[in-house]
């Protein structure tokens, strides 16, 4: 028996293979340069769009933007990486024509052109607009975190901080003292002073640091700083906390295209949905906006301003349910209003009246005379008598409920569109790691090229190769 046999490596050819050839007429590689190569990178914003009459020539800026589009469909991040591929990569070097980048001028290529791939993110959208792809009938919003560059030990906040800083002040007291021992019996032997001096230097530098940082934390009135990635915040994620950016998506449901991608701040997702729509109504041109989001979206006020800008939301309210108690109390839909004299009814009869405003809720209350002698106070409250807090915008809570009883399919929906492409960004674009760039401005650049390698394969998997190079040339 024998086994199958390779070339030789000696072995020459009277008519040599083209890179042309080693490339399928179907290959990903060929939309990622038709796509390019009909880009006007000098609007976009790229740098060295424009070249110059005198210098050395610098690499074409399509050329790095080619590169960076392959290397995200590929799971390839790292600039030194993609420096290799460059180099053994038969697809990179149909791509390039062969040219071979160093890291460095790959990676300055991302560092520099941030605004320009959050550009070109927004041009495929408007393609895959034209292309029919985004209809924009049904859009869902959804949060990710996408852990940043920085570690959880640099992590701090005021409380750590100033833990932190009276340890510092005991151990160069301590320091301090042994120095002024050593200065009044004059013994030398004993103790090594330099040494003891640079580590007192080492903890007074420390202490500035500690300082500073609770300064920082003051003037910007934060809670919380993530020392080497002050942009990122310490969040809650299903692995645990971790520090994070909170990336929020707006997708179309059609084809479950990412219309919108923003890189947040924020810590939940409770004042996301009205930026977002807005947002994702203006890169669609439409004057109105029909989106499906999560309970973590549920924010009456907001709720009120969508409607008042067209946008027909359906979010399930997230409303604190009644059960502090040791078994549940009732709940507030028991209670029934009365607009004639703008009071609650509670299930024994009794009136509970609006007595403030608070933190926008409306408080109302039963009289404490009335408790004490209901049959079913021991099923209601624990206090001495019943309060009842109603939101400010419970108007819009109501219609909201009425329009999700209407369309109950669009949980439904919703779940089965934003699944999709935060599954394909964390496993397939981003291999479930951190991203690589420090900062907010590192975060948006990552995510913009990964929305842009995510809706690409997207586009690529609903039409074809061959309809999409048909559409790109
Ligand atoms: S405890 Fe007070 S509010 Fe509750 S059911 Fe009885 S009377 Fe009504």
């Amino acid at each position: 028996m024998h086994y199958k046999k390779g070339e030789a490596v000696t072995q020459g050819s009277l008519f040599p293979v083209s890179l042309d050839e080693l490339i399928p007429a179907d290959h990903s590689v060929r939309v990622i340069a038709a796509y390019v190569e009909h880009l006007s990178l000098s609007t976009l914003g790229f740098t060295k769009a424009v070249t110059k009459t005198t210098g050395r020539p610098p690499y074409d800026p399509s050329d790095l933007l080619k590169l960076y589009l392959y290397g995200y469909l590929q799971r390839i991040r790292s600039s030194r990486r993609l420096e290799a591929e460059c180099q053994r990569n038969v697809e990179v070097m149909w791509l390039l024509g062969r040219l071979t980048p160093d890291f460095k001028t790959i990676a300055e290529f991302r560092r520099l052109n941030r605004t320009a791939f959050v550009a070109t993110c927004r041009e495929f959208v408007q393609f895959c607009r034209r292309a029919q792809l985004i209809t924009g009938e049904l859009v869902a919003i959804d949060g990710s975190k996408f852990q940043a560059a920085a570690s959880h030990r640099q992590y701090v906040t005021p409380a750590k901080l100033a833990k932190q800083q009276a340890v510092l002040e005991q151990q160069i007291h301590r320091y301090l003292t042994v120095l002024d021992q050593q200065d009044q019996t004059e013994k030398t032997e004993s103790i090594n002073a330099d040494a003891v001096r640079a580590a007192l230097h080492a903890l007074q530098d420390q202490q500035r640091q500690n300082l500073a940082q609770q300064a920082n934390l003051r003037e910007q009135n934060l809670t919380q700083l993530i020392k080497t990635e002050p942009d990122a915040r310490m969040m809650r994620t299903a692995a645990g906390k971790q520090v994070s950016y909170n990336v929020q998506t707006a997708v179309d449901a059609t084809h479950h295209l990412i219309v919108h991608h923003e890189v947040t701040q924020a810590c939940s997702d409770n004042q996301q949905l009205l930026p977002v729509a807005l947002a994702t109504k203006a890169v669609l041109e439409q004057d109105t906006l029909r989106v499906a989001a999560d309970a973590g979206y549920s924010n009456g006020e907001q709720f009120a301003v969508c409607e008042r800008e067209q946008i027909e939301a359906y979010v399930p309210a997230n409303r604190a349910v009644n059960n502090q108690g040791k078994q549940p109390l009732f709940d507030r839909r028991e209670f029934h209003y009365e607009p004639a004299t703008d009071s609650f009814r509670c299930p024994n009869g009794k009136a509970l009246q609006r007595k403030q405003m608070n933190k926008g809720a409306i408080i109302y209350a039963a009289q404490e005379s009335d408790c004490r002698s209901c049959p079913l106070k021991s099923q209601c409250t624990e206090a001495s008598r019943r309060y009842l807090n109603i939101h400010a915008h419970e108007d819009a809570f109501a219609r909201m409920q009425v329009r999700l009883q209407q369309r109950p399919e669009m949980m439904r929906i919703r779940r089965a569109t934003v699944e999709h492409p935060f599954g394909n960004l964390k496993q397939w674009i981003f291999g479930n790691g951190r991203f690589l760039l420090w900062g907010l401005a590192g975060a948006e650049t990552e995510m913009a090229l990964g929305c842009m390698a995510y809706n690409l394969k997207r586009a690529m998997n609903v039409l074809g190769v061959q309809k999409m190079m048909a559409l790109l040339v």
